[in-house]
């Protein structure tokens, strides 16, 4: 029976992964799960799946009205708490001696330090947060390293990449024969509107993904194709490749999740459903195959696999992800808190859908790029590109309302 903590379980992929875990009781049991604000959803995923402890975040007394709501319910699940901040309870759950498998799906920088610290105590690391490895990638894969922990990737992309490669890739991918990572991209809702279009997207238009379900920030992030520049930066910390070793194709149907070239021309690929539950069952699983619900790939009624080149012209976010790889040090943590606020006040209705590159690339050409040899550094690193981005957020209003 393998323990389980979910991090960020009220999410798209938390709901997900229970659902697995769900079909599986001879299997898996919850150990943790944690939540933001969402106080009732996480109340009755504790009544029914009764783990040992629950994680709120400290804002607005969430902790104590779970406690209290849980009370009501008659569910025994203890609620951690920690004063001003919930990363030290989130470490908790994340590195507990009685938890087998993490999985890491707290969107955003607020699930690093939790899933760095699943890392270092050697658990079994399902790493869906990709920003934790945009943030810290050489930290991470560093303490995955020392801590003895076996890090299996949940975005589809890089499942699909560890499903294409040999077993011992690790050796390296010169080494095994590869060539390329070639990463595809569904180039989201707007991959056809005309640019003139964006200037007046609103929130829910961005999020309404053609072929996924997700959170609201990832689903910006699709929008604008950040998503696949921080998957780039994934990819490269993930598989230990060079920038110009990973490459970008869409591919509107989301059919091949993504593949692998050889250097003898063969080119493995990873096809199915859009199903998030494939890339979860599969980390669940490893190095067996379970059953995670999804429906079967119909190839007939699929009809077409289609692929074009990325318009990079459309979609600037990937080149500022790139450019951040190849900087290095803090530059991708950089970018990734400017992304953030930017996403943010575009959610809220403070920022115009076209200018969240220009947010990003406003605070890259203003920070000063350091080292990333410690979370300390990393974290002062994106405090100082928040801070750059709000007032570039403030800025572009100013200028929207001239
Ligand atoms: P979501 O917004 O649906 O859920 C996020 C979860 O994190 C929620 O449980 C929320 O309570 C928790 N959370 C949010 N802010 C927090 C904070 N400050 N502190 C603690 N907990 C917090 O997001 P999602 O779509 O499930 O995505 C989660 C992660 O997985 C993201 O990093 C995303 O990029 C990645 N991912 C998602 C998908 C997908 O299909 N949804 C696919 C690939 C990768
Ligand atoms: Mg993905």
């Amino acid at each position: 029976m393998k323990k389980i903590t979910i991090l960020g379980s009220t999410g798209s992929i938390g709901v997900s992964t229970l659902d697995v875990i769900e079909r599986h009781p001879d299997r898996f049991e919850v150990f943790a799960l944690s939540a933001h604000s969402r106080v009732e959803e996480l109340a009755q995923q504790c009544k029914k799946f009764q783990p040992r402890y629950a994680v709120m975040s400290p804002a607005n007394n969430a902790a104590s009205q779970l406690a209290k709501r849980l009370t009501e319910l008659n569910v025994s699940t203890e609620v951690l708490a920690d004063a001003g901040t919930s990363a030290g309870a989130l470490e908790a759950i994340a590195s507990h001696d009685d938890t087998d498998y993490v999985m890491a799906a707290i969107v955003g920088a607020a699930g690093l330090a939790p899933s760095l610290a699943a890392a270092r105590a050697g658990k079994r690391v399902l790493l869906a947060n990709k920003e934790a490895l945009v943030m810290a990638g050489q930290l991470f894969m560093d303490a995955v390293k020392q801590g003895g922990a076996t890090l299996l990737p949940i975005d589809s992309e890089h499942n699909a990449i560890f499903q294409s490669l040999p077993r011992d890739y690790e050796a390296g991918l010169h080494q095994v024969g590869v060539k390329k990572i070639i990463l595809t991209a569904s180039g989201g809702p707007f991959r056809t509107r005309a640019l003139s279009d964006l200037q007046n997207i609103t929130p829910d238009e961005a999020c309404a993904h053609p072929n996924w379900v997700m959170g609201r920030k990832i689903s910006v992030d699709s929008a604008t194709m950040m998503n696949k520049g921080l998957e780039v930066i994934e990819a490269r910390w993930l598989f230990d490749a060079k920038p110009e070793q990973i490459e970008v194709v869409i591919h509107p149907q989301s059919i091949i999740h993504s593949m692998v070239e050889y250097v003898d021309g063969s080119v493995i690929a990873q096809l199915g459903n859009p199903d998030m539950r494939t890339p979860i069952s599969y980390g669940l699983g490893f190095p067996e195959r379970i059953d995670g619900g999804v429906a079967t790939l119909n190839l007939a009624r699929t009809g077409k696999l289609e692929f074009e080149a990325l318009d990079e012209d459309r979609f600037p976010c990937v080149r500022l992800a790139y450019d951040a790889m190849r900087r290095g040090g803090t530059a991708a943590a950089q970018l990734n808190a400017a992304n953030e606020v930017a996403v943010d006040a575009f959610l809220s209705n403070q920022l115009a859908f076209v200018d969240i590159p220009a947010v990003i690339e406003s605070v890259l050409s203003k920070v000063s790029f350091t080292n990333a040899h410690s979370l300390n550094e990393i974290m002062a690193a994106d405090a100082d590109a928040r801070e750059l981005a709000h007032q570039a957020v403030i800025e572009r209003r100013m200028v929207s309302r001239l």
